[in-house]
């Protein structure tokens, strides 16, 4: 056993968020065009130092710093120590192991950032216990985690099909650059989903599997990836949850507009909101919407971002 190890893993966007009718399991079928960006979350595994009344590690202890540390939860209801948890029982070892979050992917915010400290956890666990959990079985484990975990592992860009756990890597022909306008407060991804099903209730269309179409993915969206053609790109970004976080948030419709007012290229609420996603022409453009963003008193914070970049991986 190492003395500790150290994994990065980045947020994601989707650049495209097409949902479906609500499956009886309450689930909905995705297409979900995911794209992993340049804001990340180190998780650190460390051998455990603490016994429980049996003699043994006692499960997990998690720590967690960074602005929103305060937000995060620390039992298990933490993504993060459900990993280690799910990984020890899957070898049939102690899940003893101490857990250090260094936060900088903003909590709640549509961004994927418990996701990505699950499949950060995963590895780096894996990797201090020296468990070699074949890359195939840690996406499956991900995949029982989350629906975003598979992603927040593999990184780059990628369709997700079924939950959005059924990944089909996409090829992406150059960088895209962004800036990420946050809120203050998260959204509650089922409260989003919910609401997309009140809407589309109310709108007389019905909610369900049967009366809703398949989701698909937009061919001249992937054509725009695989092109690293952002002007292009920026006329197919769509978010079937959009509608939904900015009712349950108003507020986003001045934020997305301040970015549009600013220059950039195009806006949308990234996955489940509140966090607003601007596609932007080049990195300079991105300094500049940032800046004009945090001006406009419209967010918390604007921050550039460009992606994809990699996934987990150990540093
Ligand atoms: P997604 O984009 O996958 O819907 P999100 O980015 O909107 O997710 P998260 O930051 O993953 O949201 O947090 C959602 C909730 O999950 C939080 O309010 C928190 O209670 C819980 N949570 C569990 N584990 C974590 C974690 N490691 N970091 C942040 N939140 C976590």
């Amino acid at each position: 056993m190492t003395g500790s190890v150290t994994v990065r893993v980045p947020a994601k966007v989707n650049v495209q968020l097409a949902v479906g009718g609500r499956r009886p399991d309450g689930f909905h079928d995705l297409a979900n065009v995911f794209l992993a960006v340049g804001l990340h979350d180190k998780v650190t595994a460390s051998p455990a130092d603490h016994q429980d009344d049996r003699g043994g590690a006692g499960g997990p202890r998690l720590t967690v710093s960074g602005p929103d540390a305060d937000h995060v939860p620390l039992d298990d209801g933490n993504l993060a120590v459900r990993a280690a948890r799910l990984l020890a029982e899957r070898h049939g070892r102690d899940p003893g192991v101490r857990l250090h979050i260094a936060k900088d992917i903003p909590v709640a915010g549509g961004m994927a950032g418990g996701s990505a400290d699950a499949a950060g956890a995963l590895l780096a666990c894996d990797t201090l216990w020296g468990t070699r959990t074949p890359y195939p079985e840690l996406l499956a484990l991900c995949a029982e985690l989350g629906s975003d975990v598979p992603f927040s592992l593999a990184g780059g860009a990628a369709l997700g099909r079924g939950r959005g756990e059924l990944l089909e890597p996409l090829e992406t022909g150059g960088t895209f650059h962004w800036v990420f306008a946050t809120a203050d407060g998260g959204l509650s991804t089922p409260d989003v989903y919910r609401t997309c099903d009140r809407l589309r209730e109310a709108a007389g269309g019905g909610a369900t599997v049967e009366s809703v179409p398949d989701p698909e993915p937009s061919l001249a969206l992937l054509d725009a990836l695989r092109r690293g053609d952002a002007a292009a790109l920026a006329g197919e970004l769509a978010n079937d949850l959009q509608p939904a976080a900015v009712a349950l948030r108003p507020a986003l419709n001045a934020t997305l507009e301040a970015g549009l007012a600013a220059g950039a290229l195009a806006a949308l609420v990234s996955g489940s909101g509140p966090t607003c996603a601007f596609l932007v022409k080049d990195a300079e453009a991105g300094t500049r919407t940032a800046q004009a963003l945090r001006a406009s008193g419209t967010c918390r914070t604007a921050r550039p971002a460009s992606g994809p970049v990699r996934g987990a991986e150990v540093v």
